[in-house]
C-alpha cells in the first residue's frame, strides 16, 4: 500500500515536471519569436530612420537581448548612415541638376567669309531652326544680284547680325601684310562697313583668333595694333572657343556629333573665353552639298535639345 502511494506520488511528480517542462518550452519559443520580431521591425526600419527613434527602442530592449540590440543598432546605425549618405548623394544630385538647370550657357554660332556657297544653306537652316547667328562676311564677296540680296535678307532679320570680317580678307590671306600695316587694315574694314552696308560694330580679324571685348584685348597678339585701333572705333572683336574645321577647301572635318560633344565639354569645364559662353566658328562654304549641310541642321538640331543652351547673336555676348 505504501509502495503504491509511493508510485501515485512519483507519477504525479513525473506529471508535474512534464507540465512545467511544457510551460518553459511555450516561454522560451514565444520569447524567442518576440525577439525574432522586434528584430524584423529594426530592420524594416532600414530606409529613413530617425535617430529618436533608434534610440526609444535601444532603450526599450532587455538586458538579455543586449547582443542582437546591438546588432540591430549597428545595422540601423549602418542604414541611417547608408539613409544619410544616399540622401547626401541624392541632394547633391539634386544640387546639381538645380545648378545645371540654373546654368545658362551662351550659344553663339558665327560663320565666316560669306556671303559665298554655302551661305544661303546655312542661312535656311538657322531660320528653320529659329536659330539667331553671326555672319562674319566679306566685302568683296558682296558682289552680283543673287548674294547682294542674300546679304540684304540676312541683314533684314532680327535673328541674325552681319559682322566686319575685313573688305579683302586681309589683302586675300596676305596675314603679315596686312597686319604690320595697321592703317592699311583698319581701311580696309572701314571699306567693308559700305560694302556690306553695316550697322553693328561687332568685327572678326581675318586668320587671327583675337579678342577685344569691353577693351580687354586677348588672344593672338600679332594684330594687336590693327585690335586696339579696331577698339578705339567703337568695335568688339570676337575670336572664336572651338572652330569646326575643313579640309580640301570646304570638307568639314568632325562629325555633328563630336561638335556637340566639344561645345559640351568646353563649357562645362569652363574652356571657353567667357565663362558659360561659347563662341562657335564654322565656315559657310562648308555646307554646300547637301550632306554637310545636313549634317550641320543636326549640329544645331542637337543644341537645341539642350534646355540650359540658350543662342544669341554676338552684339549680346554674355561676358
Ligand atoms: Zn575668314
Amino acid at each position: 500500500m505504501e509502495f503504491c502511494l509511493y508510485l501515485i506520488n512519483f507519477d504525479k511528480i513525473i506529471s508535474q515536471m512534464k507540465y512545467i517542462l511544457n510551460i518553459f518550452f511555450i516561454l522560451s519559443i514565444s520569447l524567442i519569436n518576440s525577439c525574432k520580431n522586434n528584430k524584423e521591425v529594426h530592420l524594416n526600419n532600414d530606409t529613413i530612420i530617425n535617430n529618436e527613434k533608434i534610440t526609444i527602442e535601444t532603450s526599450t530592449n532587455s538586458k538579455s537581448d543586449t547582443s542582437a540590440s546591438l546588432s540591430i543598432i549597428e545595422t540601423n546605425n549602418n542604414s541611417v548612415k547608408d539613409s544619410a549618405s544616399n540622401f547626401k548623394t541624392k541632394n547633391k544630385d539634386n544640387l546639381n541638376l538645380k545648378n545645371d538647370s540654373l546654368n545658362k550657357y551662351h550659344i553663339y554660332i558665327s560663320l565666316d567669309d560669306g556671303p559665298q556657297e554655302g551661305t544661303r544653306n546655312c542661312w535656311k537652316i538657322l531660320k528653320e531652326c529659329n536659330v539667331p547667328a553671326t555672319f562674319f562676311m566679306i566685302g568683296v564677296h558682296n558682289e552680283g544680284k543673287s548674294k547682294t540680296s542674300l546679304v540684304d535678307s540676312i541683314h533684314n532679320d532680327p535673328l541674325f547680325v552681319i559682322g566686319n570680317h575685313s573688305n579683302t580678307h586681309a589683302y586675300f590671306n596676305k596675314y603679315s601684310k596686312f597686319y604690320n600695316d595697321p592703317s592699311g587694315s583698319i581701311n580696309d574694314f572701314i571699306l567693308a562697313e559700305k560694302n556690306l552696308n553695316l550697322n553693328s560694330k561687332i568685327a572678326r580679324l581675318p586668320g587671327r583668333n583675337t579678342w577685344s571685348v569691353d577693351h580687354i584685348i586677348k588672344g593672338e597678339l600679332s594684330a594687336l595694333k590693327t585690335v586696339k585701333k579696331l577698339d578705339s572705333l567703337g568695335y568688339s572683336v570676337f575670336g572664336w572657343d572651338t572652330e569646326w574645321h575643313f579640309k580640301n577647301g570646304n570638307i568639314p572635318v568632325q562629325s555633328a556629333d563630336e561638335m556637340v560633344r566639344t561645345v559640351n565639354y568646353i563649357l562645362k569645364n569652363g574652356k571657353t573665353h567667357s565663362k558659360n559662353s561659347v563662341v562657335i566658328l564654322v565656315h559657310d562654304r562648308m555646307f554646300q552639298k547637301p550632306e554637310h549641310a545636313a549634317s550641320f541642321k543636326k549640329f544645331i538640331v542637337s543644341l537645341k535639345e539642350n534646355n540650359n543652351y540658350y543662342f544669341n547673336t554676338l552684339n549680346n555676348y554674355s561676358k
